[in-house]
């Protein structure tokens, strides 16, 4: 039987161009919330959360009928020798406005001149914060049980390698492209630790994101918007059918730039131990499992590929697919486990 794993867009579904990290004037932004909604939505984009520092204000207001706002914040933790570990909490339902997870030592830019905007649960809000396995989880935890899609951020930039990252269970997504990192000199693509995460048997997204704070301006080669960003689909562009899209991993993620859009996944689906992928045009296209049998797809010298087909080998667990543009953009399926 044919399974769809990543349907193709329809009458009935859409696919809408998202950004679930960024900074306002809020916290260390340098763009007011109301002007990143415009430029977002000027650049083709339908959805963004502004994730500002340790300060959770909704942003209802400044949805319409063709853009939305999605609400959430940014937290961390930090360690010694520079580690920390950030984590956004995307709420999933407008009414979900309290803040649930507070620390005073990270309030960054004008947060804290504006956290008399924040309603806060008094119930979770004073969490002791140790940068620990356990600390951490028990944000993640804290983040979930109370109503957030929970997702973990730039682990390079975080210094974070796998002694740290592999002991976070339960996120719903990490970062696999942060491109505000990117575009400042990282190496924020973060495809290897994704497949520890899975080979270690966490079930979780990937997402790319831009994590911007626009110091520099937009159509400048140091904009830090507009480089990472999902598609996701979803049947309207109502707060709860986005949100629970995110939770049922109904989206890829891409890259590209201010000035150039990535690569697309049209569509993924497994039958008979095939999986067919559709993609915009491609220099190729890869299959990634838990084993070492990687599979790819090449283009012709000068020539494109829009679609391949991978066998899928007895006893694997999980495959992923990566689409790489003639340009080297890249474009990021979840993990699908079979
Ligand atoms: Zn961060
Ligand atoms: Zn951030």
């Amino acid at each position: 039987m044919k399974k769809i794993l990543l349907p193709e867009e329809n009458e009935n579904l859409k696919y809408y161009r998202a950004n679930l990290h960024c900074h306002s004037t809020l916290s260390d932004g340098q763009k007011s919330p109301e002007q990143l909604k415009n430029d977002y939505k000027a650049h083709g984009y339908s959805i963004l959360a502004i994730t500002d520092h340790e300060i959770f204000v909704p942003h209802n207001d400044l949805t319409d009928d063709e853009f939305l706002m999605l609400n959430g914040y940014e937290i961390e933790s930090s360690g010694s020798h520079g580690k920390t570990c950030h984590i956004c909490l995307i709420a999933l339902s407008p009414e979900n406005d309290e803040e649930v997870c507070f620390s005073p030592a990270y309030l960054w830019g004008n947060a804290r001149k504006n956290r008399k905007m924040v309603k806060v649960d008094k119930k979770t809000a004073s969490l002791y914060r140790p940068y620990t396995k356990m600390g951490i989880n028990r944000l993640i935890k804290t983040g979930k049980n109370n109503g957030f899609f929970v997702t973990y951020n730039h682990p390079t930039w975080s210094l974070e390698s796998y002694p740290q990252y592999i002991r976070y269970t339960n996120a719903d997504a990490m970062e696999i492209t942060n491109y505000g990192c990117v575009v400042c000199g990282f190496d924020d693509d973060n495809g290897h630790a994704y497949d520890d995460l899975l080979r270690k048997g966490s079930k979780l997204y990937c997402i790319s994101t831009d994590d911007n704070h626009n110091l520099y301006p937009d159509f400048s080669p140091d904009c830090d918007s507009y480089g990472g960003y999902i598609m996701l689909a979803s049947k309207s562009l109502k707060y709860e059918d986005v949100t629970s899209s995110l939770k049922s991993g109904l989206f890829y993620s891409s890259t590209g730039t201010y000035c150039h859009t990535g690569p697309k996944i049209l569509g993924i689906t497994y039958e008979d131990g095939t999986v067919t992928v559709k993609t915009s045009d491609a220099r190729a296209i890869s299959y990634i499992p838990c084993s070492r049998d990687c599979q790819i797809k090449n283009a012709d010298d000068g020539e494109t590929v829009t679609e391949a087909t991978f066998k899928v080998k007895k006893g694997e667990k999980y495959f992923r697919i990566v689409v790489c543009d003639s340009q080297g953009y890249k474009a990021y399926s979840n993990a699908y486990f079979l």
